[in-house]
């Protein structure tokens, strides 16, 4: 067989990989898929999953200053005209008058049709909420939409939670949810999507503190990419033009992240101002004010946006942590997710299937899994299984032998360093809890012993 050559990630080889491994299949695939919907597999619900904790728990439960919300995706119909997404959220429309595809006007670089090069028609604004009906009958009266941003659900709030948290200013709200947006062109694997999830924080300040907040946010979401094990140089701030800043925006930065396709948008940081409550006291009646306790004034707080996406934050962790290494004459591929990302954080294999073995394997097995996700896997060559496992992106293998049944030692396998250690069963959880841990001051228990792994043929 000829040599494989190590190569960078491409869209093409991750949506391949993805399906294989089970991360992200195509939504309804016995149905031949559902345009830019996507459904999370065994591997990709796990990688989902640690994305939204972590990003909870350093966003709401580490900070003194934030609290979480949970609201509903269907909102009242008076929600999105205070927010003017029934006015304003919407896109260029065009469609080639020939194959009749259609496009974004505002994407186009030229006038003609980018498949057939036929001619397009005049652009008409086309807006981007899904329209459902509430209860049986299907009237003008009864139309409610899916939210397009999880953002509204927690202004419609603000009151709420400031009377029933005992929260000051500044002080955040965060939520994570689905949103749904018609997009008009979709693609770029789950980048973009018409079903997505959201994690977004309002964040309430004083006015005139606002310009202080917006930049403390963009370093903090800029840096918690970073510490994601995201590398910087894939990663860049990028200031939304006049012209670009949406009606309520007083300034935004994106966060961009260099994807396989280009830099595109992973996260948006806006300071809104105090638009949205102004907008929702005036479409409510409702007062929306804060009492300062400092002025004894009723002030209307400014809000700094920092909203992500948690679809795109999946995609820029596997495509910054996919790799091919030369391997013989093959490829290794692997995820170097973080260990807080990483799906499963260690996968047990008993060299053999054989009775005695294998009841040893099963107890190191529950052993463990009360603390991770744990995969357990005895069938083919323990080669293939730790490749199987760097595909998961599997941070740690242990690897039951037969001369364990003799000397309760194991051995993990290091998915970066490939790295081999043997240390006593009885050292196994806690030496995994500091390896996941980060800590590099590992200590060889009594009896350890550390080599490397042989690349195999
Ligand atoms: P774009 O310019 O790419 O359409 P946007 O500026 O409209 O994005 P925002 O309204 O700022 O996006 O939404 C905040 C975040 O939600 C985005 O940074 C992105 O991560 C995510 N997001 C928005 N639309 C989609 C989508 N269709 N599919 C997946 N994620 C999305």
């Amino acid at each position: 067989m000829a040599k494989q050559v190590p190569g960078r990630v491409t869209m093409e080889k991750l949506t391949s990989l993805c399906q294989r491994r089970g991360f992200i299949f195509p939504s309804s695939d016995i149905y031949g898929g559902l345009s830019s919907c996507w459904d999370y597999g065994p591997v990709g619900v796990e990688l989902k999953r640690n994305i939204k904790e972590v990003w909870w728990r350093n966003n709401v439960q580490e900070r003194d200053d934030m609290v979480g919300l949970d609201t509903s995706i269907l909102m009242h119909p008076r929600v999105w005209e205070a927010s003017e997404h029934l006015a304003q959220f919407s896109d260029p429309l065009v469609e080639c008058k020939n194959c009749h595809l259609r496009w974004r006007a505002d994407e186009l670089k030229g006038d003609r049709c980018p498949s057939c090069n036929g001619e397009l028609t005049e652009p008409h604004q086309f807006n981007l909420m899904f329209k459902t009906f509430m209860g049986p009958m299907e009237e003008a009266a009864n139309v409610v939409y899916l939210r397009p941003e999880t953002a509204q659900g927690i202004f419609v709030n603000f009151e709420n939670v400031v009377n029933t948290s005992r929260k000051r200013l500044p002080f955040g709200i965060a939520q994570i949810g689905k949103s749904f947006r018609n997009e008009i062109t979709t693609g770029n694997f789950v980048f973009r999507s018409r079903e997505f999830e959201q994690m977004e924080i309002e964040f309430f300040v004083k006015p005139g503190t606002d310009d202080k907040w917006f930049d403390y946010w963009l370093e903090e979401r800029f840096n918690w990419y970073v510490k994601l094990s995201i590398k910087k140089e894939n990663l860049r701030l990028r200031e939304h033009a006049e012209e670009e800043l949406a009606h309520y925006a007083h300034k935004c930065y994106d966060i961009d992240y260099n994807f396989p396709m280009g830099w595109s948008e992973l996260e948006g940081i806006a300071n809104r101002g105090d638009f949205d409550l102004k907008q929702h006291m005036t479409y409510s009646g409702k007062s929306l004010t804060y009492l300062d306790e400092e002025s004894k004034e009723h002030i209307i707080p400014y809000i700094i946006e920092p909203s992500a996406g948690v679809d795109r934050s999946v995609l820029a962790v596997l495509c910054d942590a996919y790799e091919e290494e030369p391997d013989k004459d093959e490829i290794r591929v692997l995820f170097h997710f973080h260990p807080d990302l990483a799906p499963i954080k260690v996968a047990v294999l008993p060299l053999s299937r054989k009775e005695n073995l294998a009841a040893l394997a099963k107890d190191v097995y529950a052993d463990l899994r009360p603390c991770w996700m744990v995969q357990y896997d005895d069938t083919q060559s323990i080669g293939r299984r730790y490749r199987r496992q760097d595909e998961l992106g599997t941070p740690f293998c242990v690897t039951i032998d037969f001369q364990s049944l003799e000397d309760n030692m194991v051995t993990i396998r290091e998915r970066d360093t490939m790295n081999q250690i043997r240390l006593p069963i009885a050292a196994l959880r806690d030496t995994l809890q500091a390896k996941l841990a980060g800590e590099d001051l590992f200590v060889l228990p009594e009896g350890g012993q550390i080599w490397k792994e042989e690349k195999h043929a």
